[in-house]
């Protein structure tokens, strides 16, 4: 998934900006984080394996001086975890430098790659980021905009964008509008200082008073996180200008139509962002209502899998008339399980994360209410734990379809062999995960929660339906650049 931020402030600390709205975005990605800063001559680049405050802590940032910055966290879905697939990319061309942070994944990669003069020997590291980093700096006549109005209509796939040079900072949708992009700005005066949310600390508390700036993130949560007030989306299929002494300029690589992740709403976003005008957290508590009015269960109790299963467990006890509990708490210093890059480090991730609450759970039946099933084990593991601690019955409700197809636009499921429902029943997955019974939200109970119609959203991993061809054999797909890469040579 990946989590960017994008920030243009001259006159202010823009990496500290960038590195705070990034922290906020953490859930997006935890491999690896970095951060690509300009003072106006000089770009200059930090990123390394681990957290972001791992990464990016004062006293490096404290050295990134400059207006103008990027920052990016990875999940990846394009190569392995080293450090030469961290991100920003950053490259020196000989007209031009250009740092990239990228979220989402590209599925004309081979394609790309012969566009490449030199091919594969000129990768430093083996991502498509990387790939697309090298075919901008590439470019040989005009400036960076000019690189990337001849490059972007020629790239397929999921892609949400911050790119930069010395001067100019530059916010990318792809055509589908796959991966979300969000564009907010610090009002005059520094940040809080715009349109304050209920909450908000007041002025004087958020520091002293600076000059304006623009923001772009993933999510609404990270221009919160730096005091920015939302503006809008960057449209698919737009490049928001932003660093010539004026407003964010529009300019047009390709006609655009939205089909948002609705992976997005369902689990993967958080829960206080916004998109597409609904608050997550509430489109999350409406699936599960619609979950309770789907799959009725007869149970004690109501409780989800922490934390991101509680929207929606809130709604189906809402709904179900039956008691809301805790029955699990998590270590909230673990990671997620499910973007960890490794089945071996998933599960030892689990016993890590979730400790039950037997008070709570013996003797009981309860209804337990998690986002989505992908491999399987993770549920069994949970499923386990419950058992363990007492509880009598463990009735599972799913708040989102059946995952029957693989994701080939940034999320790691790339491999259908390894997704439980692309080769099981439901009542087989009900026995390999050990519950009494299970049921998941259909599509239609999505939709309804969201209130949007179901043209706006890729829906590809539940129903088949891709919105971009995928033109190629995908388990190549993930480390199709590898032996291209410095790092695969090593
Ligand atoms: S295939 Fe699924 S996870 Fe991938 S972009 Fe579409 S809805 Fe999201």
């Amino acid at each position: 998934m990946c989590g960017i931020v994008g920030v243009h402030a001259p006159g202010q600390e823009a990496a500290g900006l960038a590195a705070l709205g990034l922290f906020a975005l953490q859930h997006r990605g935890q491999e690896s984080a970095g951060v690509a800063v300009s003072d106006g001559d000089q770009v200059m680049v930090y990123r390394d394996l681990g957290m972001v405050s791992q990464v990016l802590d004062d006293r490096r940032l404290a050295s990134l001086r400059g207006g103008t910055a990027i920052a990016h966290c990875r999940y990846s879905t394009t190569g392995s975890t080293l450090w030469e697939n961290s991100q920003p990319a950053f490259r020196l061309g000989p007209r031009r430098v250009v740092a990239v942070g990228h979220n989402g994944n590209l599925v004309n990669t081979r394609e790309l790659l012969a566009r490449l003069q030199g091919g594969r020997r000129r990768l430093q590291g083996s991502t498509d980021t990387e790939l697309l980093t090298a075919l901008l700096a590439s470019e040989e006549r005009g400036d960076l905009l000019d690189a990337l109005l001849r490059v972007l209509p020629g790239v397929r796939g999921a892609f949400s964008l911050v790119v930069m040079d010395e001067r100019r900072l530059f916010g990318v949708r792809d055509p589908w509008g796959f991966r979300p992009l969000v564009l907010g700005r610090i009002a005059p005066g520094g940040p809080w200082q715009g349109a304050e949310p209920a909450g908000r600390p007041p002025a004087e508390a958020a520091g002293p008073a600076v000059g304006a700036g623009w923001v772009l993130a993933s999510e609404t949560a990270g221009l919160d996180a730096v005091g920015a007030e939302y503006v809008r989306d960057v449209e698919p299929g737009e490049i928001v200008v932003l660093g010539e002494g004026e407003g964010p300029r529009s300019v047009r690589f390709a006609p655009g139509r939205e089909h948002l992740c609705v992976f997005e709403l369902i689990y993967f976003a958080r829960p206080d962002s916004y998109m597409l005008g609904r608050n997550l957290y509430e489109v999350r508590r409406r699936m599960g209502e619609a979950l309770a009015r789907e799959a009725p269960a007869a149970a004690d109790l109501v409780m989800p899998v922490p934390d991101t299963g509680g929207p929606a467990a809130a709604g189906f006890a809402e709904a179900s008339r039956i008691p809301y509990r805790e029955g699990m708490v998590r270590n909230r210093y673990a990671g997620r399980t499910f973007i960890q890059p490794s089945q071996a480090l998933r599960q030892r991730g689990v016993n890590v994360k979730l400790s039950p609450l037997p008070e709570q759970l013996r003797g009981r039946s309860v209804v337990v209410v998690d986002d989505s099933i992908v491999r399987g084990t993770t549920t069994r593991q949970i499923v386990g734990l419950l058992r363990r601690a007492g509880a009598r019955e463990v009735h599972l409700r799913i708040s989102a379809p059946p995952i029957h197809h693989p994701c080939f636009y940034g999320i790691d499921t790339q491999v259908e062999t390894e997704l439980i429902a692309a080769t099981h029943t439901t009542d087989q997955v009900r026995e390999f995960v050990g519950a009494d019974s299970l049921a998941y939200l259909s599509i239609g109970g999505v939709l309804e929660a969201i209130g949007l119609p179901r043209e706006r959203f890729c829906f590809a991993c539940f129903d088949g339906r891709y919105p971009v061809p995928v033109p190629y054999d995908a388990v190549s797909h993930k480390f199709l650049l590898e032996d291209a890469s410095v790092a695969g040579s090593r």
